[in-house]
């Protein structure tokens, strides 16, 4: 048998076209870009830009000509030189969008926080006395007047808040006064934490409340079912070692049908027949009531904080409309065990946050919130209001606007807050066809637009479009429609 004869030699891939790094570095500092983004970031550049052609090359496509690859690298280079981070206008119509960065804050908000970044604050100095002073003080007066709490304490996000409730009240049962019940009997073995099946949730991110009880050392007690969980089932589950019954808010997900809860209230007597701490994980936490917008009937912090939980952990940019915190708010032998226990230290929150945090607390003490929040600004927004400012991008786009269509539409409130509950809006339907093309090149932009599909087309709602940007968003719209 004669071996069978080898196929012709493929013709050796042209790489003699790539243009040399130095040619390139010369055009990117010819450009301006190794002033703007550094020698380090534009070598690095160029050489994944050519290591691209080169595999491209490689698999078989013709080289490009050297100046369309340097027209090419420089592109790349002027993309990052716009930054990682970035402003994005969200025409998606969800308010609270964590992958866009949650929630926008208030001018009064930015300028705090800008005063705050800028020099030096009294964020733990007393300046009466001269001595150090309390970084925890400074939120909690307003936060125990807002949610009728008597103690409160502010960190990182709420998932360190959940964290933090746990690990320092999982130690010891509350001193409740002299007609306490009498402590339980010190545990041997892991302290335990009763929770709903129906309240296992994950909040996104990889945040299970499962796997946080497991990290703060307590063993997770479920009771109950996914739909029906009673008082019983939480009595019947209380022994030796039990510390915890925490509720956890179904931010994300709603369960209709044949449910129950056990409400707070039942499990707050529990606690206290039994010597037991009584958490809330709120998730989102709102301080004004949601039913007005048309959102159905969010608990409100105060109504949790009334009910008695211990500690009702909240977060400080969902529906409050501040910057990323977790908020502790309760009983203040709770919250005292929570700012003593170590991890408060490896939690706690800066002073820029802080400032954003205290500005935005005011606007609620000052009643004007839904004016001043842009949150709560996007909630509160009239269909009719959206219809105009939908009208008017239209008509701002000319020619390309009589291909556009003013069309009503649902914006939802997002943000594992208010799951499947959408208000009414007024989109701009872009014209039909190619729509993940259309939504792809408006990402692309200057500014990137996020929109979403309906029904084949790109529809952009103008619920959380900030109000200083509706020039820009005309401009970005009508050259992803010119190409
Ligand atoms: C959002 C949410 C969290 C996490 O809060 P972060 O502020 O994102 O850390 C925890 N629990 C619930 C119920 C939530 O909705």
């Amino acid at each position: 048998m004669t071996a069978p004869k080898s196929p012709p030699a493929a013709p050796p891939p042209d790489l003699r076209n790539l243009p040399r790094t130095d040619r390139l570095l010369e055009a990117a500092a010819r450009a301006g870009l190794v002033a703007r983004i550094g020698h380090g970031a534009v070598v690095e550049g160029i050489r994944a830009a050519l290591d691209g052609h080169r595999q491209a090359i490689l698999a078989g496509r013709p080289c490009p000509s050297p100046d369309a690859i340097e027209r090419d690298v420089l592109a790349r280079l002027e993309e990052a030189a716009r930054g990682s981070l970035r402003p994005v206008v969200n025409a998606t119509g969800v308010v609270i969008h964590t992958n866009l960065g949650r929630a926008p804050l208030s001018s009064a908000a930015i300028d705090a926080m800008r005063r705050a970044a800028e020099g030096y604050t009294n964020l733990e100095y007393d300046l009466e006395a001269g001595e150090r002073g309390d970084r925890y003080g400074h939120a909690e007066a307003p936060l125990c007047r807002l949610t009728g709490a008597e103690a409160a304490v502010v960190v990182n996000n709420n998932a360190s808040a959940v964290m933090l409730a746990l690990a320092a009240l999982m130690d010891a049962p509350p001193a409740r006064g002299p007609d306490a019940a009498p402590a339980l009997a010190p545990p041997d073995g892991l302290p335990e934490v009763v929770v709903s099946r129906g309240q296992l949730v994950e909040i996104g991110g990889g945040f299970r409340i499962p796997d946080v009880l497991r990290r703060s050392g307590a063993a997770l007690v479920e009771v109950g079912t996914t739909n029906r969980t009673y008082l019983r089932d939480y009595e019947a589950a209380v022994g030796p070692r039990t510390r915890i019954l925490l509720a956890v808010h179904r931010s994300n997900f709603r369960l209709s049908g044949f449910v129950h809860d056990t409400p707070l209230e039942e499990l707050v007597e529990l606690g206290r027949r039994r010597g037991l701490w009584v958490v809330d994980d709120l998730g989102s936490g709102t301080l004004l009531p949601t039913r007005p917008f048309g959102l159905g009937d969010e608990p409100t912090v105060q109504e949790r904080v009334r009910a008695g939980a211990d500690l009702v952990c909240f977060s400080g940019d969902k529906l409050l409309g501040a910057p990323q915190a977790g908020i502790l708010a309760g009983r203040r032998e709770a919250v005292l065990r929570v700012k003593r226990h170590p991890l408060m230290r490896a939690l706690r929150v800066d002073k820029v946050t802080l400032a954003g945090l205290l500005a935005t607390l005011a606007h609620y003490e000052r009643g004007e919130a839904i004016r001043a929040i842009p949150v709560w600004r996007a909630i509160a927004a009239t269909p009719e209001e959206l219809r105009a400012r939908a009208e008017a991008w239209r008509a701002a786009l000319g020619d390309a606007g009589a291909r556009c269509a003013v069309l009503p539409g649902r914006s939802a409130v997002g943000g594992g807050s208010l799951p499947e509950v959408t208000v009414p809006t007024f989109v701009l339907a872009l014209p039909a066809g190619a729509p993940d093309a259309l939504l792809a090149r408006l990402r692309r932009g200057a500014p990137p637009v996020v929109g979403r599909i309906e029904e084949d087309r790109v529809v952009l709602d103008p619920r959380t479009v900030m109000p200083g940007e509706d020039d820009a968003l005309v401009h970005a719209v009508r050259a992803a429609l010119a190409t």
